[in-house]
């Protein structure tokens, strides 16, 4: 069905920058750099930038970060490694992926890692702590550290859904060791297939990171340990170089939408809406997804389904609850309660304000014909 708010706009994103897209594809081609080269070089070097970080290696998505910023972190088979439930799959799927433990905690009102609870999760295994910035705002990151220092443990960054986004004037995915990033499609930076990155201060860590994703390949002749093909495609790196000269302009006008739903929805009772933008907080969010919470998620979102909005449920079974992937021993209260409740409004660069009052008029009817 064609909608009049669609949740996502991989679509007008190419209309709207055709002619860029198209000259950077075909330059690609035509110098035959299609493996590695100055396209990725040139990517890492404007992320790395843009984040503040000394080194960014390119890699074919953000799962594939996780699984080799873990491998070059040094977490071996049988460590723990403490995260949430409330994420994307891919996450946890990381930590399994190198023969580690996950052990999942709950999250707080703000959708990330409840910190109040890590430390009672906390063994003498434990060797990493992967925080997810959901939603484009980052965990409390200055307590976060002073827990893993407290405990000698490593952090490694989930920033799949917060590139630019900052706790205390740091971006994310510079504060662990190492901070993942996805370029997928429906990201704050979308490439035109999967794409991803892994950055770092560390450069030890940043050659490991080249030798793991591009099968242990020194140079031509010397392999210096088993690797994997996971490199960044050139022809994504250079439409991603493209994109990217617009990302602030981008996060600003998330912010702008952002603000937006909060000034016309924050009078609804019956839903509680995510932190407003605000220039003087310590966070700097940068809405990747604009969540509510409703007590009748399903109900509200077929309604303004009927509409015309495509407002997403995601997650509304927790990881936990997923009975094949093993981890129904976790309990996660906080979790599963907000997994009955989220909803998730359209929020993108090419929405109009119009279509974001439509949304709120929308919701606001649903409200008062139920109230009556
Ligand atoms: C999108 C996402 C990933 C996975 O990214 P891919 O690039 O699709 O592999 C991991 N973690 C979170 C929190 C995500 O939102």
């Amino acid at each position: 069905m064609s909608y009049k708010v669609a949740f996502t706009d991989f679509d007008l994103q190419f209309v709207s920058m055709h002619d860029e897209i198209m000259q950077a594809i075909q330059a690609v081609l035509v110098k035959g750099d299609l493996i590695l080269r100055s396209p990725v070089a040139d990517f890492e070097s404007s992320l790395a930038d843009f984040i503040g970080v000394r080194y960014a290696v390119g890699v074919s998505n953000c799962s594939d970060a996780l699984r080799l910023a873990l491998l070059a972190c040094g977490v071996e088979p049988g460590d723990e490694v403490i995260t949430v439930a409330h994420t994307f799959v891919a996450t946890v799927a990381a930590i399994v992926q190198i023969g580690g433990v996950p052990v999942l905690v709950d999250v707080g009102d703000d959708y990330n890692m409840d910190l109040e609870t890590l430390e009672a999760a906390i063994t003498s295994r434990t060797k990493a702590i992967i925080p997810v910035h959901l939603n484009g705002r980052m965990c409390d990151m200055a307590r976060l550290l002073e827990i893993a220092c407290r405990h000698g443990l490593l952090i490694i960054e989930d920033a799949a859904q917060a590139l630019g986004s900052k706790f205390a004037g740091r971006a994310a995915g510079s504060i662990g060791l190492a901070g993942c990033f996805s370029f997928f499609p429906g990201k704050i930076l979308g490439a035109i297939g999967d794409a991803g990155a892994v950055v770092t201060n560390d450069e030890r860590l940043a050659s490991k990171l080249r030798l793991l994703r591009d099968h242990g390949r020194a140079s031509r002749c010397e392999i210096s340990s088993w690797g994997y093909n996971c490199r960044l495609d050139a022809l994504q790196a250079a439409v991603l170089s493209v994109k990217f000269k617009h990302v602030t302009e981008w996060i600003a006008y998330r912010r702008l939408l952002a603000s937006r739903y909060h000034t016309g929805l924050r009078e609804l009772r019956e839903i509680m809406l995510p932190h407003p933008p605000a220039e003087d907080s310590k966070y700097f969010d940068v809405y990747q997804s604009y969540v509510i919470r409703a007590s009748d998620q399903r109900g509200l979102s077929a309604f303004l389904q009927e509409r015309g909005i495509e407002a997403l449920i995601y997650w509304s079974r927790p990881l936990h609850r997923q009975t094949a992937l093993g981890l129904t021993h976790f309990r996660l209260p906080k979790t599963e309660a907000l997994s009955k409740l989220v909803l998730s409004l359209p929020l993108h660069v090419n929405l109009t304000l119009e279509q974001v009052d439509y949304v709120i008029k929308n919701l606001r009817e649903f409200y008062s014909t139920r109230s009556e």
